[in-house]
């Protein structure tokens, strides 16, 4: 199996971007960067990374709409970086497709941490043991039919285009039916932890669930009122909305 996995760094500030390029590198990457929002979407689409990590203040377009116009081809894993501690920043980045994110400054062994934890979530069928020993290879749920193989989600003979974060939300809450799952057991299904070692997670972590769950539910056309999938539990989390037939 070819093994080259492709890094893109979309930053503006040379300095930084030596970093994290640096920083990539010595965690296996091939590295490419870009120092434009334009050049960066344009990079994505040809290059095909693994991971992206995308600076929100950047000199054309922000990196909201980066996030955006990336997330139209591309699957890959999407770090946002940004300078701007507010929350509010933080959480329209992932809404507007990151997977996660770090505020500047962040020390170089964090941002290969999270590099790492997100590599070691399955990208395609091959890779996918970990998530798919748990859960049948196909699953049907009120008329959604879900493959972890290969890691596809059909509605109405549609093949839906979720990240792969939203797709490992998708994923858990199907694994566990009707039990609840919490929003600090999702954060850390997403670091691809087993949900009893209790490792920390912040207010942050949580919230950021509850954002990729926001876009998941679009996604899916799925109704908070009378969901099919996603039932919100309130205060506590997510469980498999029942079936209905
Ligand atoms: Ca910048």
């Amino acid at each position: 199996m070819s093994e080259v996995r492709v890094g893109l760094v979309i930053e503006d500030d040379q300095d930084i971007r030596e970093l994290v390029r640096v920083v990539l590198s010595q965690a296996g990457f091939d590295v490419h960067t870009a120092s434009t929002g334009s050049a960066g979407v344009t990079s994505a689409r040809e290059l095909n990374p693994d991971v992206i990590t995308l600076d929100l203040g950047l000199p054309d377009i922000d990196g909201f709409e980066v996030a955006r116009q990336i997330r139209k081809s591309s699957d890959a894993y999407i770090i946002m970086l940004t300078a701007r501690a507010e929350e509010l920043d933080t959480l329209m980045g992932l809404e507007a497709g990151g997977d996660d994110y770090l505020t500047k400054p962040f020390r170089p062994r964090e941002l290969r941490a999270r590099v790492e934890a997100m590599m070691r979530r399955p990208r395609t069928s091959s890779d996918s043991k970990s998530v798919a020993e748990e859960v049948d290879p196909e699953v049907s749920h009120n008329g959604l039919a879900v493959s972890a193989g290969s890691r596809t989600a059909v509605l109405n003979g549609t093949e839906l285009k979720l990240t792969r974060t939203e797709f490992d939300l998708l994923l858990a809450l199907l694994e566990t039916g009707r039990i609840v799952r919490t929003k600090a057991d999702l954060a850390r299904r997403l670091r691809n932890e087993p949900y009893d070692v209790g490792s920390y997670v912040s207010d942050a972590d949580e919230r950021a669930v509850e954002v990729h769950m926001g876009n998941l539910r679009k996604k899916l056309g799925d109704s908070i009122q009378a969901p099919r999938w996603l039932e919100t539990v309130r205060g506590v989390g997510y469980r498999l909305a029942p079936s209905n037939n």
